[in-house]
């Protein structure tokens, strides 16, 4: 598949690549703007050694360029981007609310370390961590264990397109965020614990940071966590306070 990019107009000789095959060493001819392409006598997949992909980690036509044939570092870097822009699109929504701006912060901490634990996808895991905070923001109910509405959905929608957050994605983020009782995909049952574990370790913290702060004795007992790295980082956590 070409790059929609790219005018092959003034194309000369140099546009042409010759190389092997990785597995059987049979010949292979690359356009210069091929980013893959099957081995004609093996069917091995191979990628166009010539081309530059550092653009695939900023171009978005690159999942449609490339799919499953991205390198894994790039695919990387692709999600450490999408993770940053999401986090920043956040912070901008939240504006001077520090306390929720603290608390995003937070919970993208935990769940990444429950994420990295535990499994799942670290960018579904660390976008919904981002948006959980907030919840209850667009209709100014800002309290603990407040419901991810309708409202709070259509914001987070705009906000993860802004940060160029691919449709699947965006879907399953905000499937996992209003589904109190869990996902509507099973393979996001994984992701939807790491992010609520991480929501309840933060509100646990800050519970008991204002019940310091008033004076008033053992705040009430956290909510049950879902994950063992969940309730070994918030053992930590709290000894830490
Ligand atoms: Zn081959």
């Amino acid at each position: 598949m070409r790059c929609p990019g790219q005018d092959t107009m003034y194309w000369g000789p140099e546009a042409v690549c010759e190389t092997s095959c990785p597995k059987c060493g049979g010949p292979i001819e690359f356009f210069k703007d091929e980013s893959s392409r099957r081995c004609r006598k093996c069917g091995e997949k191979v990628l166009n050694p010539k081309m530059d992909f550092g653009c695939a980690v900023y171009c978005k036509f690159a999942s449609q360029c490339l799919g499953e044939d991205m390198p894994p570092e790039l695919l990387a870097k692709r999600t450490d981007l999408l993770k940053d822009r999401a986090a920043t699109e956040v912070k901008k929504f939240l504006g001077r609310n520090f306390r929720r701006i603290g608390r995003m912060l937070k919970v993208k901490e935990y769940s990444e370390k429950i994420q990295k634990a535990e499994g799942g996808d670290p960018a579904i895991v660390t976008l919904a961590a981002c948006l959980s905070s907030i919840a209850g923001v667009s209709s100014g109910i800002e309290g603990d264990g407040a419901r991810f509405s309708e409202e709070d959905a259509a914001s987070a929608q705009s906000i993860l397109s802004r940060a160029g957050t691919p449709d699947e994605v965006a879907s399953r983020v905000l499937s996992i965020l209003s589904n109190p009782e869990g996902p509507d995909r099973k393979d996001d049952l994984t992701n939807f614990k790491c992010v609520a574990d991480a929501v309840r370790i933060a509100e646990a913290v800050e519970a008991l940071k204002s019940g310091q702060t008033a004076g008033t004795a053992e705040p009430a007992d956290p909510k049950p966590l879902f994950t063992e790295t969940g309730r070994k980082l918030m053992e930590q956590v709290l000894n830490e306070k």
